[in-house]
Protein backbone atom coordinates (compact mmCIF):
# COMPACT_ATOMS: atom_id res chain seq x y z
CA UNK A 1 0.00 0.00 0.00
CA UNK A 2 0.88 3.71 -0.80
CA UNK A 3 1.12 4.90 2.60
CA UNK A 4 0.45 8.46 1.29
CA UNK A 5 -2.96 7.24 0.08
CA UNK A 6 -3.47 5.55 2.95
CA UNK A 7 -5.98 8.31 4.05
CA UNK A 8 -7.72 7.96 1.52
CA UNK A 9 -7.88 4.33 1.32
CA UNK A 10 -8.32 3.16 4.94
CA UNK A 11 -11.12 0.79 4.23
CA UNK A 12 -8.63 -1.36 2.06
CA UNK A 13 -6.39 -1.16 4.40
CA UNK A 14 -8.62 -2.16 7.17
CA UNK A 15 -10.67 -4.67 5.61
CA UNK A 16 -8.03 -6.57 4.03
CA UNK A 17 -6.35 -6.60 7.76
CA UNK A 18 -9.98 -8.27 8.89
CA UNK A 19 -9.88 -11.02 6.51
CA UNK A 20 -6.69 -11.66 7.32
CA UNK A 21 -6.19 -11.80 10.71
CA UNK A 22 -9.45 -13.94 10.56
CA UNK A 23 -7.96 -16.10 7.95
CA UNK A 24 -5.24 -16.91 10.49
CA UNK A 25 -7.60 -16.93 13.79
CA UNK A 26 -9.66 -19.69 12.16
CA UNK A 27 -6.31 -21.76 11.11
CA UNK A 28 -6.77 -20.78 6.86
CA UNK A 29 -3.36 -19.22 7.12
CA UNK A 30 -0.36 -19.09 8.59
CA UNK A 31 3.40 -17.10 8.76
CA UNK A 32 2.31 -13.55 8.70
CA UNK A 33 4.58 -10.73 7.89
CA UNK A 34 3.74 -7.39 6.93
CA UNK A 35 5.05 -5.42 3.69
CA UNK A 36 4.96 -1.87 2.88
CA UNK A 37 1.38 -1.94 4.68
CA UNK A 38 -0.35 -5.42 2.99
CA UNK A 39 -0.43 -8.23 5.29
CA UNK A 40 0.70 -11.34 4.03
CA UNK A 41 -0.30 -14.93 5.04
CA UNK A 42 0.73 -18.48 3.57
CA UNK A 43 -2.44 -21.12 3.13
CA UNK A 44 -2.01 -23.80 5.55
CA UNK A 45 -1.47 -26.97 4.05
CA UNK A 46 -4.88 -28.50 4.32
CA UNK A 47 -6.60 -25.23 2.80
CA UNK A 48 -3.49 -25.37 0.17
CA UNK A 49 -4.58 -28.76 -1.16
CA UNK A 50 -8.17 -27.33 -1.50
CA UNK A 51 -7.94 -23.39 -2.71
CA UNK A 52 -5.20 -23.63 -5.23
CA UNK A 53 -4.73 -19.78 -5.64
CA UNK A 54 -3.12 -17.03 -4.23
CA UNK A 55 -6.20 -14.45 -3.23
CA UNK A 56 -5.89 -11.05 -2.02
CA UNK A 57 -8.87 -8.76 -0.14
CA UNK A 58 -7.92 -5.32 0.50
CA UNK A 59 -4.59 -5.15 1.80
CA UNK A 60 -3.88 -8.74 2.53
CA UNK A 61 -2.44 -11.19 0.86
CA UNK A 62 -3.17 -14.76 1.30
CA UNK A 63 -0.74 -16.76 -0.82
CA UNK A 64 -0.33 -20.67 -2.09
CA UNK A 65 2.87 -21.78 -0.21
CA UNK A 66 4.24 -22.85 -4.05
CA UNK A 67 3.49 -19.34 -5.64
CA UNK A 68 6.64 -17.20 -5.55
CA UNK A 69 7.32 -13.77 -6.69
CA UNK A 70 5.40 -13.48 -10.21
CA UNK A 71 2.23 -14.20 -8.19
CA UNK A 72 2.89 -11.75 -5.56
CA UNK A 73 3.40 -9.09 -8.10
CA UNK A 74 0.30 -9.94 -9.28
CA UNK A 75 -1.88 -9.64 -6.59
CA UNK A 76 0.21 -6.19 -5.67
CA UNK A 77 -1.48 -4.91 -9.00
CA UNK A 78 -5.04 -5.66 -6.98
CA UNK A 79 -4.08 -4.28 -4.13
CA UNK A 80 -3.17 -0.74 -6.52
CA UNK A 81 -6.38 -1.13 -8.35
CA UNK A 82 -8.20 -1.52 -5.08
CA UNK A 83 -6.21 1.89 -3.87
CA UNK A 84 -7.23 3.43 -7.43
CA UNK A 85 -11.28 2.29 -6.84
CA UNK A 86 -11.29 3.55 -3.13
CA UNK A 87 -9.67 6.74 -3.78
CA UNK A 88 -12.18 7.40 -6.17
CA UNK A 89 -14.75 6.33 -3.58
CA UNK A 90 -13.26 8.61 -1.07
CA UNK A 91 -13.96 11.57 -3.70
CA UNK A 92 -17.51 10.52 -4.69
CA UNK A 93 -18.65 9.54 -0.99
CA UNK A 94 -16.88 12.85 -0.04
CA UNK A 95 -19.16 15.26 -2.87
CA UNK A 96 -22.25 12.80 -1.52
CA UNK A 97 -21.60 13.33 2.30
CA UNK A 98 -22.18 17.18 1.92
CA UNK A 99 -25.71 16.25 1.55
CA UNK A 100 -26.22 12.69 3.37
CA UNK A 101 -22.66 11.75 5.75
CA UNK A 102 -24.02 8.34 6.35
CA UNK A 103 -24.57 7.99 2.68
CA UNK A 104 -20.92 9.63 1.94
CA UNK A 105 -19.23 7.25 4.66
CA UNK A 106 -21.15 3.89 3.19
CA UNK A 107 -20.01 4.86 -0.31
CA UNK A 108 -16.25 5.09 0.51
CA UNK A 109 -16.30 2.05 2.59
CA UNK A 110 -17.99 0.09 0.09
CA UNK A 111 -15.83 1.38 -2.60
CA UNK A 112 -12.45 -0.44 -3.59
CA UNK A 113 -12.41 -4.24 -3.89
CA UNK A 114 -16.51 -4.60 -4.14
CA UNK A 115 -16.18 -1.94 -6.95
CA UNK A 116 -14.42 -4.96 -9.20
CA UNK A 117 -17.37 -7.33 -9.07
CA UNK A 118 -19.33 -5.91 -11.64
CA UNK A 119 -15.82 -6.94 -13.45
CA UNK A 120 -16.68 -10.35 -14.03
CA UNK A 121 -20.49 -9.83 -15.43
CA UNK A 122 -18.80 -7.71 -17.91
CA UNK A 123 -16.11 -9.95 -18.47
CA UNK A 124 -18.10 -13.17 -18.47
CA UNK A 125 -20.79 -11.38 -21.17
CA UNK A 126 -17.58 -10.41 -23.30
CA UNK A 127 -15.17 -13.40 -23.34
CA UNK A 128 -17.22 -16.53 -21.72
CA UNK A 129 -14.83 -16.48 -18.33
CA UNK A 130 -15.73 -14.62 -15.60
CA UNK A 131 -12.58 -14.36 -14.13
CA UNK A 132 -9.62 -14.01 -17.40
CA UNK A 133 -12.50 -12.26 -18.85
CA UNK A 134 -12.70 -9.11 -16.28
CA UNK A 135 -10.56 -6.35 -16.95
CA UNK A 136 -9.03 -6.11 -13.55
CA UNK A 137 -7.17 -9.92 -13.97
CA UNK A 138 -6.65 -9.20 -17.56
CA UNK A 139 -4.81 -6.16 -16.70
CA UNK A 140 -2.84 -7.61 -13.74
CA UNK A 141 -1.71 -10.62 -15.84
CA UNK A 142 -1.07 -8.28 -18.85
CA UNK A 143 1.31 -6.16 -15.98
CA UNK A 144 2.37 -9.37 -14.94
CA UNK A 145 3.94 -10.44 -18.39
CA UNK A 146 5.39 -6.53 -19.24
CA UNK A 147 7.21 -6.70 -16.23
CA UNK A 148 8.43 -10.65 -16.27
CA UNK A 149 9.47 -9.60 -19.90
CA UNK A 150 11.26 -6.44 -19.10
CA UNK A 151 13.32 -7.82 -15.70
CA UNK A 152 12.99 -11.36 -16.25
CA UNK A 153 11.41 -12.03 -12.87
CA UNK A 154 8.93 -9.51 -11.41
CA UNK A 155 10.03 -8.64 -7.54
CA UNK A 156 6.75 -8.42 -5.97
CA UNK A 157 6.10 -6.00 -3.40
CA UNK A 158 9.04 -4.86 -2.39
ZN1 LIG B 1 -5.66 -11.67 -10.15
Amino acid sequence: MNPWLIPLTLPTLLQGWLVGLLSLTLGFSQYPSVKRGVLMTFWRPWFAKRWRYSTTLGAWMGMHPDHGGTTEFHEAIHIQQYEDLNCLGAMLGGIVAIFNWRLGLILWAFSGMMWLLPNFITGWIRYGNAYYGSSHERFAYAATAIETARDGRPIGIE
